[in-house]
């Protein structure tokens, strides 16, 4: 698995995403169960509120070779306090019919 991780800007302030990475180390969260290697191809904000420049984020990291996206847990958890991404939704639309069926889209990571 190659996987493109996109957090939430406004989390980052206080979040260097030590769980996400952490998850994917001990196979916790989404990843339980991958057996596979998991390179992480890039870690990267939204861009902003309402996420629209998360389409491109995304394309990015495909073109780095991610064929998984991962919406950090920040997103659509609200990580860690509680407050999920109002535009959560939308922006997972958006970059599924971007990027088509052949990226998979995870919805959080731990
Ligand atoms: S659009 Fe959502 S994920 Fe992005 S900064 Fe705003 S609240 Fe965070």
């Amino acid at each position: 698995m190659k996987v493109g991780i996109i957090r939430c800007m406004q989390t980052e302030d206080y979040c260097p995403g030590t769980s996400d990475f952490k998850a994917i180390t001990n196979r916790t969260g989404v990843f339980e169960g991958v057996e596979e290697e998991i390179e992480i191809v890039g870690f990267i904000n939204c861009g902003g509120c309402p996420a629209k420049k998360s389409v491109l984020r995304a394309r990015e990291l495909v073109k780095r070779g991610a064929d998984t996206i991962a919406l950090a847990s920040c997103i659509q958890k609200g990580a860690p306090i509680g407050y999920p991404c109002p535009f959560a939704k939308k922006m997972k639309d958006l970059i599924a019919e971007d990027l088509g069926e052949s990226i998979v889209i995870l919805d959080y990571t731990h």
